[in-house]
């Protein structure tokens, strides 16, 4: 970045003389201070709108759309001006993608003053920003005709805008690397104590409900032994994938131990999470995973359900969980505890 910035300033008086002919007023200590800006920011969306405040007020151009793909999730923001049908065929041709919908407005505008902008694909410029794992485009709309110290200082604000965007992605990464369990894709142990303090506090502070699910695979250590630890990976992964495409968005599963996990259900009461325990059950029992020789393998799981009482904690809502899962497991496998009669006996 500080290298960056030098050959900027190097370039800045010279670029600053010719452009004083069409900016409104190209002064090297607003790019500089724009670029420092850009790099300050921690998330994308800011990163973005100060990139797009810098365009606007140094060659008076908005940032106009901005698509990034990152393994295969693919996300775009946009200028809330554009008319979204033309950039979403735009992004899907060039991202060689199809139906997407994860749009972010650029900047709060939506009021009913906001014209919408209507424009022909061909009239569209692009940057690309990429290190190796992620790609990006950026899409601007000119409204003159772009002259070559257009594109030089384009250039140096994207060249900005990649440099923070790398650091953002590299940091996301990091993040990611210490919160999630790679293989299964699942919260690890220690995000999962860090997140159900966090949820277990909410609950308690605002009375509402929350449950949790704990269940454990059914004699695993056999299918290792009968196929091998990679199948019994595979096992783990189509698992939790299936398990991940049940829950809402605000729940969230954590691997526990080896072939143990919990799911965190903020805002669910006990028969809710029995009701989807079983409905888990029943997902895992009918999963098949390909082995070799075209053989297939079936594998059950036992899940004990606990909810939050009043002001209760961390450690007395996972040892219920836990209870209800041994006795799921003594009581023959493949079962979730409570059972629905019993409870509605006890209450
Ligand atoms: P139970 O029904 O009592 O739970 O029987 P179990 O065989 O599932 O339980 P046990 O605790 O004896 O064995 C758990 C097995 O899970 C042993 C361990 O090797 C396996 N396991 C744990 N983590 C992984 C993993 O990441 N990959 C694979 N392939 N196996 C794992
Ligand atoms: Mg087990
Ligand atoms: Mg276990």
């Amino acid at each position: 970045m500080k290298h960056l910035l030098k050959e900027t300033m190097k370039k800045i008086p010279l670029l600053s003389g010719i452009f004083l002919g069409f900016a409104r007023r190209l002064d090297y200590k607003t790019l500089s201070r724009y670029m420092l800006k850009i790099n300050e920011q921690k998330q994308l969306s800011a990163i973005l709108k100060e990139a797009s405040r810098c365009l606007k007020d140094i060659l008076n151009y908005n940032l106009f759309a901005f698509a990034l793909q990152d393994e295969d999730k693919l996300e775009v923001w946009i200028d809330p001006k554009v008319y979204k049908q033309a950039v979403r065929k735009v992004i899907e041709q060039d991202f060689n993608v199809k139906g997407f919908s994860n749009f972010h407005p650029i900047y709060d505008d939506t009021g009913p003053h906001v014209r919408t902008v209507t424009f022909h694909s061909t009239d569209l410029i692009s940057y690309v920003m990429m290190d190796g794992k992620y790609f990006a485009k950026l899409y601007l709309l000119p409204d003159r005709k772009l002259f070559i110290y257009h594109n030089e200082i384009i250039n140096i604000i994207v060249k900005s805008l990649g440099i923070s965007l790398t650091n953002y992605m590299n940091i996301k990464r990091l993040e990611n690397a210490a919160a999630f369990d790679p293989m299964t894709n699942c919260y690890n142990r220690r995000e999962f104590e860090r997140l159900i303090e966090h949820s277990i506090a909410n609950a308690n502070r605002y009375g509402r409900d929350l449950s949790v699910i704990m269940f454990d695979l059914d004699h695993f250590k056999g299918v290792n032994d009968k196929y091998g630890h990679l199948v019994g990976d595979t096992v783990l992964k189509n698992i939790c994938q299936a398990i991940h495409s049940k829950i809402r968005r605000g729940d969230y599963l954590a691997r526990y131990g080896g072939e143990e996990f919990v799911i965190v259900l903020p805002d669910t009461k006990r028969p809710r999470a029995m009701e989807l325990a079983e409905r888990l059950k029943q997902v895992i029992e009918n999963l098949t995973t390909e082995a070799r020789d075209g053989k297939t393998i079936k594998i059950t799981a036992s899940f004990g359900v606990a909810a939050l009482k009043r002001n209760s904690d961390k450690i007395r809502l996972l040892k219920e969980a836990d209870n209800m899962l041994y006795k799921a497991k003594a009581g023959g496998r493949n079962m979730v505890m409570p059972k629905m009669r019993l409870l509605n006996t006890q209450s």
